[in-house]
């Protein structure tokens, strides 16, 4: 579905970039995959011929533009962007400092900005390009308590993703937002065992949380031709899991 497409995505080491970044392999994209830790990919690199690694952390804006630099060097063209690389910072409002806010503001929107940016300068030469930007279904309903600073950083990236849509769609650049409920990671884990269970034992899908792939192959879609007329949506991939 994506053959030779030339695809950055971001924090794909583990979790649902890694799943995205195999996915796009095997529908035959060019993976350029970023991850911030040295050799952290070797793993993927090594199951996929078609997969790139590319090290920088996301929030570097200067290390973002010479990867940027790097992928049109080495190809001519960006086809598709994920800006999945995210983190999640528990803190009640009451105790929420402005270095917590920052450092999830840091990745989570302004990096996403930035490298939007980056690559819908390359994309508005070539008239055609895709971004998919990796939300959360917490930025629409808002998250559960002690995520007033990662929900609020969510739905940044929806509007961002809309507003840009409507920029870039003219000329011939999709922008959409991916909104996942609670799949299976070392994010959704990182949080209380019994909200955990709760949610399994929920009104949710076959009462389990999703997985990285299922997100994945949602992200294959919207990176393929057969969404060519999806521009500006969120799509949901949560089981109706509402927080
Ligand atoms: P994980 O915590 O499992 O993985 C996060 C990934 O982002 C890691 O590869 C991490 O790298 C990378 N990353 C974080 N900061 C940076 C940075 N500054 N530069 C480069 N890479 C970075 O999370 P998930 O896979 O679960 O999350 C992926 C995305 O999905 C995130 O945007 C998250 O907010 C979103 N999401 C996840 C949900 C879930 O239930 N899991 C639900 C809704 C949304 P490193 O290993 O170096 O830390």
């Amino acid at each position: 579905m994506l053959n030779n497409k030339v695809c950055l995505i971001t924090g794909c080491n583990r979790g649902i970039g890694k799943a995205v970044a195999e996915q796009f392999a095997i529908n035959g994209a060019v993976v350029f995959a970023n991850a911030r830790k040295p050799k952290s990919l070797d793993e993927l690199t090594a199951h996929h011929h078609n997969i790139h690694p590319i090290y920088f952390d996301v929030t570097d804006r200067p290390a973002a533009k010479n990867a940027v630099v790097e992928v049109v060097n080495k190809c001519g063209r960006i086809d598709v962007l994920v800006n999945n690389a995210g983190i999640l910072v528990d803190t009640t409002i009451t105790m929420l400092n402005r270095q917590i806010l920052r450092d999830i503001y840091e990745t989570n929107v302004f990096a996403v900005f930035e490298l939007m940016q980056l690559t819908s300068r390359v994309m508005y030469k070539q008239k055609s390009g895709n971004i998919i930007n990796i939300a959360s279904i917490c930025g629409i309903e808002g998250g559960m308590r002690g995520q007033t600073a990662y929900s609020s950083s969510k739905g940044a990236v929806i509007a961002l993703s809309k507003t840009a849509a409507k920029e870039l769609g003219p000329d011939g650049i999709r922008v959409n937002a991916v909104a996942p409920g609670f799949i299976d990671t070392d994010m959704f884990r990182s949080g209380p065992a019994e909200i955990q269970e709760r949610l399994i034992e929920g009104v949710y899908l076959n009462h389990r949380v999703g997985t990285p792939q299922e997100v994945a192959d949602v992200c294959v879609w919207l990176a393929s031709d057969k969404s060519s007329y999806v521009n500006g949506q969120v799509i949901g991939v949560d089981g109706f899991s509402h927080i």
